[in-house]
């Protein structure tokens, strides 16, 4: 058979695309993750940061998305929406600034504003948010004059701990004070990775600053994994760029990867979590695999 460039773009092999071949796109055999036991009792809460200072990488509907996938699974979700941007809110439908009296701004700077007066419902059975909206970007500067600057988030939090299984905050694509603070309230760290040719540009900045976190003022923070997005299984370009994520973090890598697909900007653009907007859909399976995944990983991390 003679192999041309074009015959290596097109030809995908079985086990690139379908996802119970025994290796799967990451190179690596794939495991079965269990179908997680259902919770007789909730809490306490791990709270995981959804983090790459790079934007369009796929943090806020990694976010939504996982924290649907959980839900689906009994989990209680509480989504922290950490970014002035304010997607995350968007992305479930609750962007109008009208609509939002309190934000996670109030929670940060106001002593008296608990989380329970801004939590809202998404919609989404067992999954709830904390929206934000443009008011967040005056916080960083904000914070920089308050005592124990970086454990504000951390405190404000802590009383919703109880409540919830897991806890999902969507970073902003910086690594300044508000991701800091985000890092100090998380045991966890997801990081998402576009399948792209830049994607592990800045990854290293990332890196250090999560160790600075571990080692002056978050000794429990644990890297959760590395999650590949935007994967395109068509093109060799993106399968290479996988083959380096997995070279360079290994078993941090989660087996399961996104692929890209516009269903996912429609559900955004719906207001929904893809397993409401399309539920049978590849991008909805992929984040249900993910949700499994990340439980048998929480539960290995205690
Ligand atoms: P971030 O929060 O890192 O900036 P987003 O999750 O907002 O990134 O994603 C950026 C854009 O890419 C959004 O329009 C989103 O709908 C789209 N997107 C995210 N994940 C995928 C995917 N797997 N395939 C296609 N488009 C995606
Ligand atoms: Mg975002």
């Amino acid at each position: 058979m003679t192999s041309t460039p074009e015959a290596a773009e097109t030809e995908i092999p079985a086990a690139l695309t379908d996802p119970r071949q025994a290796i799967g796109p990451t190179g690596r055999p794939l495991p079965e993750f269990p179908e997680p036991e259902p919770l007789t009792e909730h809490g306490p809460a791990r709270i995981v940061s959804i983090c790459n200072q790079k934007g369009g990488v796929g943090k806020t509907t990694t976010t939504i998305n996982l924290g649907a996938a959980l839900a689906e699974l009994g989990r209680r979700v509480l989504l922290v929406d950490f970014d002035p941007q304010g997607a995350l809110s968007v992305g479930l439908g609750k962007g109008d600034p009208r609509q939002l009296d309190l934000t996670v701004h109030n929670l940060l700077l106001e002593n008296n504003v608990s989380w329970e007066e801004i939590v809202i419902d998404t919609g989404v059975e067992g999954m709830d948010l904390l929206p934000s909206n443009i008011d967040l970007s005056g916080a960083e500067v904000q914070l920089v004059h308050e005592v124990g600057r970086e454990y504000i988030l951390a405190q404000a939090l802590k009383p919703a701990v109880p409540e919830y299984d897991c806890i999902l905050i969507d970073c902003q694509p910086s690594l300044g004070l508000l991701t800091v603070n985000a890092l100090a309230a998380s045991h966890g760290v997801l990081v998402p990775l576009e399948c792209e040719y830049f994607a592990m540009r800045g990854v290293a900045l990332l890196m250090e600053t999560i160790e600075k976190v571990q080692s002056r003022i978050n000794p429990e923070l644990q890297i959760d994994g590395v999650l590949g997005t935007m994967y395109d299984s068509r093109t060799l370009h993106t399968r290479e760029v996988l083959q380096r994520i997995v070279q360079a973090f290994g078993d941090r890598v989660f087996h399961t990867v996104i692929n890209r697909t516009v269903r996912f900007p429609d559900a955004t653009v719906a207001g929904e979590p893809i397993t409401y907007f399309d539920p049978s859909s590849m991008g909805a399976n992929a984040y249900r695999e993910l949700a499994k995944e990340v439980l048998a990983r929480w539960s290995q991390a205690g």
